[in-house]
């Protein structure tokens, strides 16, 4: 029997709650096929738990995750709380639990499904067989660095700066190596070599540790080219690794060419084994509670942290199997139907891919 792990699971507000109870009855069913226990202890978070105990990241929430081997969140955030100052808002405590937690890395996957192929805006046969992750450096560069206004010759000034160093390149790239192993054995670094200095340390740092993944074969892709292969060939890529910046940008990119927001996982890694999994989508106010949203980004977190967390591949698989399968027969959420009027629920979703976990 595998050893027990905790999972904190903070559900969050709108349609959190709805999504993350989809992903933990597919936890359930992995229990039942494999030789692997979940221990499920839940928190408040975002802005219930502004409501409930005054701040978006209780205390006792946050020492929960730090106990947890991963944390499953859904999502936070809605109209009641729009307008509350910043401490008091359920976006802050996302940053505040990344911060706390370590976490520097933001895994996205974007996974083409074949029968889906129509739902995103580029062509089906240039989406053939897209199949690849973004790791994005999450906690440095130009959206950390000193900001300020200056005068200067013409007038006003602004000035934001970009700062990496050698460590943080190290840990990212030792990690984008470490998930290529477990893919394709293909990593594309994406920078800017040739006009910031950030990226030429980026891309020796990069060098210096591929000596460790021979088995791992590198390619160097300038920004702006990245921004258009990824349109041009999509498939051709595994995984890329970015600095913070780009992978915003990238990322969002990448996302669009599987066309539905309901379909997209993430991760947030730090040192180790530990992640935060949650889907990339928010709290969905304008459908929750309605019982109709898309569970499979979360149900994919899931996938991935069995996958990046735990190593338990045979049930990732498992779990991205049974999707297919689902998708394949034709069932759809109201977000990725093309006849609206043929579309299942939240809960229906979630028993189907249940049903299709057969080993
Ligand atoms: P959103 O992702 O919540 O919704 C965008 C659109 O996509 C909406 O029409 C929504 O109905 C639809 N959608 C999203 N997820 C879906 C799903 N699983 N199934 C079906 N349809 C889905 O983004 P938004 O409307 O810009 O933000 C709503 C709230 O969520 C805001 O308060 C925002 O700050 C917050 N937010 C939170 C996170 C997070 O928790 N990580 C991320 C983004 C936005």
């Amino acid at each position: 029997m595998a050893e027990t792990k905790k999972i904190a699971v903070v559900a969050g507000d709108g349609i959190g709650p709805e999504v993350v109870a989809e992903a933990i009855k597919v936890m359930h069913k992995v229990e039942e096929l494999f030789e692997y226990r979940f221990e499920f202890e839940e928190g408040l978070f975002g802005g219930i738990a502004i409501d409930e105990k005054g701040t978006p990241l209780p205390q006792d929430t946050l020492e929960m995750c730090k106990r947890a081997d991963a944390v499953l969140l859904g999502a936070v955030g809605g109209p009641k709380w729009d307008n509350n100052p910043k401490e008091l808002r359920p976006e802050t405590g996302l940053l505040g639990i990344r911060k706390a937690l370590g976490l520097f890395s933001n895994i996205r996957p974007a996974v083409v499904f074949d029968c889906l192929k129509d739902a995103s805006t580029i062509k089906p046969e240039v989406l053939e067989g897209t199949d690849l992750i973004v790791v994005r450096e999450l906690t440095g560069g130009i959206y950390f660095g000193e900001k300020f206004r200056r005068e200067g010759e013409n007038g006003q000034e602004a000035v934001d700066t970009c700062v990496y160093s050698v460590a943080e390149v190290e840990r990212i790239a030792k990690q984008a190596f470490e998930i290529a192993r477990t893919r394709s054995k293909r990593l594309a670094s994406v920078d800017k070599a040739n006009v910031l200095e950030t990226s030429r340390l980026w891309r020796e740092t990069v060098i210096r540790i591929s000596a460790d993944y021979p088995d791992v074969e590198l390619e160097h892709v300038l920004v702006d080219n990245c921004a258009m292969q990824l349109l041009r060939r999509p498939a051709s890529f595994d995984v890329i690794v970015t600095e913070n910046m780009f992978g915003d940008i990238l990322s969002d990119e990448a996302a669009m060419l599987t066309g539905s927001i309901g379909m997209l996982s993430s991760a947030s890694l730090g040192e180790g084994a530990f992640g935060l999994y949650e889907p990339v989508h928010g709290s969905a106010p304008d459908i929750a509670g309605k019982g109709i949203s898309n569970p499979i980004a979360t149900i994919l977190s899931v996938a991935l942290m069995f996958r990046l967390t735990f190593g338990y591949h045979d049930a990732a698989d498992l779990i991205e199997r049974a999707v297919k399968n689902v998708l394949d027969a034709g069932h759809r959420t109201g977000d990725i139907a093309v006849d609206k009027s043929k579309a299942i629920g939240t809960t229906a979703m979630g028993d189907l891919i249940v049903a299709a976990m057969v080993k």
